[in-house]
Parts: C-alpha cells; sequence; structure tokens
C-alpha cells in the first residue's frame, strides 16, 4: 500500500464538509510538495470563507443532536477511532513522512500510534464529565453540568499534525462540541486520511475538516461568528491573530504557541546520557521543527568543552536523508520558506564575531542532500543571551550553548524568555534539579530527560507560548466544556 502511494501519479483529494467529500466552492487548489525530493505529490482544495461558512452551519447544526449523545457512546466511537487508526498506522505514517519531511522511523512512525492513543485516553474521559454539587442548605438542590461550548473552530501547523490534530478532535468531541479543523497548507494528507477514519464513525458535521491556506481559510473560520470556541497551535504571531479575533466576540480561546526553550546541564552531567538526553530535547530528528525543542543550552562552564565534544560526535552520526528510509535518524525541513529562513539564522551565527561554530552550518550546495529541504545538526557557542539565535524560535536544527558558573545566573537567562512552554534540567542532584524546575518559567519542565510526553499530561505554555492546557482530561474540561450552575429551591410549595 505504501509503496503504491510513492509511485503513484498526483494524489487528489478533497475535504470533509457535512459527511461529504468535496471540492472548495472556488474550485482552487493548493499543490502539496514532497520536501525531501521537491516534488508536487498531491493537490488538496484550497478552502475560503465560503468553503468555512458551509462547514461552520454544517457543524452547527449537526451540535443539538451530539452534544445530547450520552457521553458513553461518544467515547466508544473514539475508541473505536482508536482501533482503527492504531490498526492503519503504518499507512498514516508513511504518507505522513512523504508529505512533511518528517524520518519514518523515528517520527512518523511514532507519531502515528501516539495518535492513536489520543484517540484512546480521551475515549475512555467520556464518564469524567461530572458536575458537582454546591453545599447551599438542606433546602437547596445546587449542582453544575458541564456543558460543551457549540461549534470549535481549530487550526493546526504541519509539524506534528496528525498528534495536534487529534489533541484537537478528541477532547473537542468527547466532551459534546462538534468542530470544524483547517489542516496545514503544508501537510494536509495524513490529516485527510485521519479524518477519514473518524468520519466512518462519526455522524455527519460533526466533524469538518478543512485544507486551505491561513490568512483566507484560517482567518475566516476564527472570525466567523457561530464558532464558540477558536484553539490553535501554531506561531505566536498568528496566534495573536487568532485571539484578537477571539477577543471582538468573547470566544475562550486556547492558543499552543511557540517557544525557546531552555536546557540547564550542571557540572555533575557530562556523560553520554545526558548528551542523548540533549539530542532528544533538542529534537534533532524532527529536524527541531517543535515548539518544545530545548534550543537554548546553559551548559556549566566546567564542563563546556568536553560536553560539547560528545554532543559533536553524537549529532554527527544522525542519518540525514529520505525519510522513508527505515536507516534515516532525521528527514528535511518542511518547506523553502523554513530552510530559507533556518539558513539565514546559521549565516547569521557564522557572521557574528563572539559566536564559535561547534559543529554543522550550512546545508550541503551538492551531493543527494541538496535535492530536498536538509537542514544539518548546528550548535553556536557564546557567551550571551542576548543575540537573535538565542532569543527567537528557529525551528530547525540550530542550538545556541552559553556557559554559566552561578545558578542563579543559568536560572536568571533560562527565564530571560518571553516564552516559557518547556524546559530541561540535568543533574545528579534531584533536590537541586528540582529547586530549579520551579523556579524556571515554563509549562513543562522535564528533570533528567529530553523525551516522553504521554496522554494525561497537561501541557502548554507560560507567557507568550500560549495559554490554555491540552494533552489531558483538565484540559478537555477547562478547554471544551463550559459550567452551568443549577439551584433549585427546595421548599417550593407542594400543590394539592
Ligand atoms: P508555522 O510557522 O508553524 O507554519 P503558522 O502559525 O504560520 O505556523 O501556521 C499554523 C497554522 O495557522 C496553519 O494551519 C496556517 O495555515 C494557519 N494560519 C496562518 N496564518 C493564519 C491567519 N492569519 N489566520 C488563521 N490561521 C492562520
Amino acid at each position: 500500500m505504501a509503496d503504491t502511494i510513492e509511485r503513484s501519479a498526483l494524489l487528489n483529494r478533497k475535504m470533509l464538509i457535512d459527511g461529504e467529500w468535496v471540492d472548495s466552492v472556488s474550485g482552487q487548489t493548493i499543490t502539496v510538495e514532497n520536501p525531501a525530493k521537491r516534488q508536487p505529490i498531491a493537490i488538496v482544495p484550497r478552502g475560503n470563507a465560503e468553503d468555512v461558512d458551509r462547514a461552520v452551519q454544517a457543524a452547527y447544526r449537526a451540535f443539538p443532536a451530539w452534544s445530547r449523545t450520552v457521553p458513553r457512546d461518544r467515547g466508544k466511537l473514539l475508541l473505536k477511532i482508536a482501533e482503527v487508526m492504531e490498526a492503519r498506522h503504518e499507512e498514516i505514517a508513511r504518507l505522513l513522512a512523504w508529505e512533511n519531511g518528517n524520518a519514518l522511523r523515528t517520527q512518523a512512525r511514532p507519531e502515528a500510534k501516539n495518535t492513536a492513543d489520543i484517540f484512546r485516553y480521551f475515549g475512555g474521559l467520556a464518564s469524567e464529565l461530572k458536575g458537582e454539587t454546591i453545599p447551599f442548605g438542606e433546602h437547596v438542590l445546587s449542582y453544575t453540568r458541564r456543558e460543551p461550548l457549540g461549534v470549535v473552530g481549530a487550526i493546526i501547523p504541519w509539524n506534528a499534525p496528525i498528534l495536534l490534530g487529534a489533541l484537537k478532535i478528541a477532547p473537542a468531541l468527547c466532551a459534546g462540541n462538534t468542530l470544524v479543523m483547517k489542516a496545514a497548507e503544508d501537510a494536509p494528507l495524513a490529516v485527510l486520511l485521519m479524518t477519514e477514519i473518524c468520519q466512518e464513525f462519526l455522524p455527519k458535521g460533526v466533524l469538518n475538516v478543512l485544507t486551505g491556506y491561513g490568512p483566507d481559510c484560517g482567518a475566516a473560520l476564527a472570525n466567523h461568528p457561530l464558532v464558540r470556541k477558536l484553539s490553535f497551535t501554531g506561531s505566536t504571531e498568528v496566534g495573536k491573530s487568532v485571539m484578537r479575533a477571539a477577543a471582538d466576540r468573547i470566544v475562550p480561546v486556547s492558543l499552543e504557541l511557540g517557544g525557546k526553550s531552555p536546557s540547564i546541564v550542571y557540572p555533575d552531567c557530562d556523560e553520554d546520557w545526558v548528551v542523548d538526553g540533549i539530542v532528544g530535547a533538542m529534537r534533532f530528528t524532527r529536524q527541531s521543527q517543535s515548539c518544545t525543542a530545548g534550543s537554548r543550552m546553559f551548559l556549566h562552564a566546567d564542563i563546556f568543552d568536553s560536553f560539547l565534544a560528545k554532543l559533536k560526535k553524537k549529532a554527527e552520526a544522525l542519518k540525514i536523508g529520505d525519510p522513508l528510509d527505515e536507516a534515516t535518524d532525521m528527514g528535511s525541513i518542511i518547506n523553502n520558506k523554513q530552510f530559507t529562513k533556518v539558513c539565514g539564522y546559521v549565516s547569521d551565527g557564522l557572521a557574528r564575531k563572539d559566536a564559535k561554530l561547534v559543529f554543522g552550518g550550512l546545508p550541503p550546495k551538492d551531493g543527494p542532500l541538496s535535492e530536498g529541504y536538509f537542514a544539518i545538526p548546528t550548535v553556536f557557542a557564546d557567551a550571551s543571551n542576548d543575540w537573535r539565535l538565542a532569543r527567537e524560535e528557529i525551528f530547525g536544527p540550530v542550538l545556541v550553548a552559553i556557559p554559566w558558573r552561578d545558578e542563579e545566573d543559568a536560572i536568571r537567562m533560562a527565564n530571560d524568555s518571553h516564552y516559557g512552554l518547556a524546559a530541561y534540567v540535568w543533574t545528579h542532584e534531584i533536590g537541586r534539579g528540582l529547586r530549579a524546575a520551579h523556579a524556571i518559567q515554563s509549562g513543562w519542565v522535564q528533570v533528567n530527560q529530553g523525551l516522553g510526553q504521554v496522554p494525561g499530561h497537561s501541557y502548554g505554555g507560560y507567557k507568550q507560548s500560549g495559554i490554555g492546557r491540552e494533552f489531558s482530561l483538565e484540559g478537555m474540561l477547562d478547554s471544551y466544556t463550559q459550567r452551568k450552575n443549577v439551584t433549585v429551591n427546595l421548599n417550593t410549595p407542594v400543590r394539592g
């Protein structure tokens, strides 16, 4: 199956509105490219405001029946979706690797399996949509209900599209909302396949998935008057525009945005397992196209050079190449725009007098890697946390290493960022590690590990990294339900 995908002519995919697979009203399309070969692989509809309106109206019509469906029955449908997602994970993973350049073995396959787990996790939570009773006194019954909000508008990016899509679909539907989701223009194919699997089980209109560009399709969704909740994953800049649209209509909003996450390495950690952890935290095998990438490494001055030498050895051993090859560790950057941006940061680093290139640099100009948007792991050492490479989210495999001697200084630099998504602390002294973890202003701090996101973990950012939490029961309750209080006077006179 997967091989036939790779050999076939241009795929032609449609979007899902009201249970039907449709083209855009305008008939316009978007061409999806395989970034590892820079070749077109598919066309999908280019949705705009008219398509958004049709999808939102369908979700609006589907809402009353879906919201009244017994939660346990909604959960059962999600569990069935999980089973098929699991059974077809290889097909989904190969499509994903093909369209977004993430390596099959290290990224796309684990993502497809984790996505099945997300449906399974939320499917099992339907009975947790519980309310409370409030002790107002013997003559009053006062209780709260968790009610869905209505039509949810969701917008997702391309870097982990099925996982991030499932993190909108599963909790929103479990809680009784209906959904219109816009896939990212660079990686819509695996999301559409996941949608196809969902649609085998869901009533029409409950889930609608659009393809299109941000300004004409995403913005129309964010601004649609019938959308009662917005959930966005992507850049901080677009997140702000989504929040402005939400403010205009007083619509609740969840935002999972960018990051420039610190890794603090203590002097007792000049060891191989920590170097492996840094490679994982930096998400080198996802070309560091991850908002949680630990891209600022505060490395104790005593171990600075020896640790970087070990890191060089490990990073240079990563095999970069065809995402579909089982031997590949690291695939390609998503598109030309991102590739050019990453190269721009590397050039800036090379031009800076204070910075030292430890390894890596600009991508090769010839040979097999020049066929696609392949970047190489790169580390710059610099004493400053203030330069552009240490402050801006690069979304590419460029790590900045900064030495420290005083712990307070390291934590101060770690917190000196407008982002606050993830952080990593490395030390054998657990008390010290936890003190640092508590002092760091980030929504997710890991001590002595770089990977490891599991369903149930409340995931989300501090500061400009976002608002709200995903991945967890609390995330579902906070993001996709609203509470209603009902108070009954039990002293109502009895008639008759
Ligand atoms: P990235 O840099 O990761 O591509 P973006 O924030 O640009 O992040 O894109 C994330 C998602 O937001 C994509 O689905 C994209 O189409 C969408 N998007 C981009 N611009 C807008 C916009 N102005 N309004 C709504 N959605 C947008």
